[in-house]
């Protein structure tokens, strides 16, 4: 996403509806849906396609869509998009307790002032959950780490436009090691997407970008991220003349999570990191607003490099 872009495209209501009833039902929150075996069988074939793309030497782990709160407090988030992030809240205490708080809802009350924070979060990115997981290991081995991971992410953005999803999949290949071997991973990736993308049938730009940072102070790191090429999306216009969707993002995170993590190789110098992450869900509805809803009727090619 970047913070200097409107807001993307398709909305749940207007000329795109129809698109949206295929592939989604309302749960009666904006931005979080049930989904459709279409949509759901297009999703297995893209992953499925990432999959075949990955390098071999990548470790593949899946996470659940909850991490350590600890962990993210001390990766940073907080400094970065604390309007974004969902805490996990339960009740705690007695039994009388937690059954007084219950007991306000069924007689009008609030039960809700009761919660207090447990210690996960919902991931607001599937790469999180990787760097301290990697720094547990100790010193980086030569040529350090490559991980395919994935997560259902969350982030308190509700929207009607289904491109802008509360709960979304996102799919990342993380590189953790020297600064020239990160910075190629990030940059080889960049033109690797590029190509899938045109493979895909999608018309695809790839364009210098910055995160969403909170607030005034986060509009300066937002500049100084653009200024440094820290940040690309992959950049896609759902309808022709629309304003285009970001569906992928390659991010150098420098030393960042090296020193909050203390990754290091042998020797001791700090690690690099940087991730390329798919918006599964956005690069789904791609698809289908670029080619249509009935997927027999695609170019064959597509379908073809789709394994449909
Ligand atoms: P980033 O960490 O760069 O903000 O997000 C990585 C990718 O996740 C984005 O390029 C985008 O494809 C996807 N993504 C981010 N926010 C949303 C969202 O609100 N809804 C959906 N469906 N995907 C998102
Ligand atoms: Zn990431």
């Amino acid at each position: 996403m970047s913070a200097s872009r409107p807001e993307p495209s398709i909305e749940a209501s207007g000329p795109l509806e129809s698109i949206g009833a295929a592939l989604f039902h309302p749960l009666g929150v904006e931005g979080v849906y049930a989904r459709t075996a279409l949509y759901e069988e297009l999703l297995e074939k893209l992953s499925a396609l990432i999959s075949r793309e990955r390098d071999p030497a990548a470790e593949v782990l899946r996470f659940p869509p909850v991490m350590s709160r600890r962990e993210l407090e001390k990766s940073g988030y907080l400094k970065s998009f604390p309007n974004l992030l969902g805490c996990v809240c339960a009740l705690h205490g007695t039994e009388g307790e937690i059954r007084a708080a219950a007991e306000a809802y069924e007689s009008g009350g609030d039960w809700t002032r009761s919660l207090g924070a447990s210690d996960l979060v919902l991931s607001p990115a599937a790469c999180y959950p990787v760097y301290p997981l990697a720094a547990r290991r100790g010193p980086l081995p030569p040529g350090g780490w490559m991980f395919d991971v994935a997560a259902e992410c969350f982030r308190k953005e509700p929207s009607r436009e289904l491109s802008r999803l509360q709960s979304f999949r996102m799919r990342e290949f993380v590189r953790i090691g020297a600064p020239a071997e990160v910075a190629a991973f990030r940059d080889q990736w960049m033109g690797r997407a590029e190509r899938l993308a045109g493979e895909l049938g999608l018309p695809a730009k790839l364009d210098a970008a910055s995160d969403p940072f909170f607030g005034r102070v986060g509009q300066v790191m937002a500049v100084s991220q653009r200024q440094q090429s820290l940040k690309f999306e992959l950049l896609i216009p759902y309808r022709p003349e629309a304003v285009p969707t970001a569906c992928m993002s390659f991010n150098c995170h420098r030393d960042h999570f090296g020193l909050a993590w203390g990754l290091a190789d042998a020797a001791g110098e700090v690690a690099h990191t940087a991730c390329v992450a798919f918006g599964m869900d956005r690069l789904a509805v791609a698809l289908f607003c670029i080619h249509g809803l009935e997927v027999p009727r695609w170019p064959s090619s597509v379908r073809r490099r789709l394994g449909l």
